[in-house]
């Protein structure tokens, strides 16, 4: 029986890969710190005797290196993910998306896991010059969330190189969902926009909500990892998108309600677009899940959001004077 473990499997994304491994009949390993994840993302689990949660920091390799013993396949999902406060306090961002994804190699290279899929972020293209945007495109963090996860993964290429470690980088974007965080940091748009829908609050679009984003459903993206595990494919880097991109005036007609702007962001691409050729052609993964049908689940499911902030205007501004203060040109 095939074995895994998931790093960041009480967390947004991780949750679900959790729950298609599970499905599947695997044997599955969390290991969280439950700084962003919860385990009540895992709570309708928490039956099965396949499935074990361990409260471990992935940075501290004694504790966690011992996890990995007889895992054939490893998903690293752990990571901190908020941009601000990559800005303000960037020793974590190192600490949890550098130093943890050594851990994770290390003890992956040691136990000689079979597979090890990691979370790449497509914040390393930061305002790229092609749309849609290959793999191929230029590095160009714009913050210090996008670096440390863009060496995090340069870190997993080379210790595929080295080692002959068995790695892939799958590069989200853009990825929403259910159980998206919904913590005290100003972030993603549909954590922000759902907690303004819940309170009868305007939507705070930024700029004038022309700027478009590749919106991908988290059960899609679940799906890839899967696939990515299940493939011979060693050493690549493949984007991970839903094959569009869509405005996000388009994001609050689905939502419907009034809205409010605020100010555009330095170092913002106005378009996030996948090119999906190597998902493609190499997973032989598509999408599913339509922005209208997503939006539809969330929809159904949006007391999740109940107790998640609710931005306004003026929180918005204070929130993200860094923002403005250190990416400005
Ligand atoms: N956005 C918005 N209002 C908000 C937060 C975000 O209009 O309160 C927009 C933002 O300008 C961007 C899109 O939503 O165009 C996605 O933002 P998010 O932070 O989720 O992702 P990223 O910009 O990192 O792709």
């Amino acid at each position: 029986m095939i074995k895994a473990l998931v790093t960041g499997g009480a967390g947004f994304i991780g949750s679900h890969i959790v729950d298609l491994l599970l499905e599947m009949g695997l044997k599955v390993i969390v290991l969280d710190n439950f700084s962003t994840g919860r385990p009540e993302n895992l709570s309708h689990q928490q039956h099965q005797n396949d499935l074990s949660l361990h409260q471990v920091d992935i940075d501290d390799y004694k504790k966690m290196e011992p996890f990995f013993r007889g895992v054939d396949w490893v998903f690293h999902m752990a990571a901190l993910a908020d941009i601000v406060p990559s800005i303000q306090q960037p020793f974590p961002y190192h600490q949890s998306n550098v130093d943890g994804t050594m851990c994770v190699l290390e003890a992956s290279r040691k136990h000689k896991i079979k597979r090890l899929i990691y979370a790449g972020s497509s914040s390393c293209y930061g305002i790229p010059d092609k749309y849609p945007t290959s793999e191929s495109a230029e590095i160009r963090p714009q913050y210090p969330y996008a670096f440390a996860k863009n060496i995090g993964e340069q870190y997993v290429m080379h210790w595929g190189q080295v080692y002959n470690l068995p790695v892939l980088s799958l590069r989200m974007f853009n990825v929403y969902g259910t159980r998206s965080r919904t913590s005290g940091t100003y972030g993603a748009v549909f954590g922000v926009f759902l907690a303004q829908k819940l309170a009868g609050k305007p939507y705070t679009v930024v700029g004038d909500g022309t700027q478009t984003r590749d919106f991908t459903y988290v059960t899609d993206v679940a799906a890839a990892y899967i696939k990515a595990a299940q493939s011979d494919l060693q050493q690549d880097i493949i984007n991970i998108g839903s094959g569009g991109t869509y405005s996000i005036n388009r994001l609050v007609e689905l939502l419907e309600g009034e809205v409010i702007y605020v100010p555009k962001r330095p170092g913002e691409p106005d378009c996030t677009f996948a090119d999906m050729t190597k998902a493609r052609q190499l997973l032989n993964w598509e999408p599913e899940v339509s922005l209208e049908e997503g939006v539809g689940k969330i929809l159904e499911n949006i007391d999740y959001w109940k107790e998640a902030p609710v931005w306004d205007v003026n929180s918005i501004d204070e929130a993200t004077k860094d923002w403005f203060k250190y990416l400005s040109d």
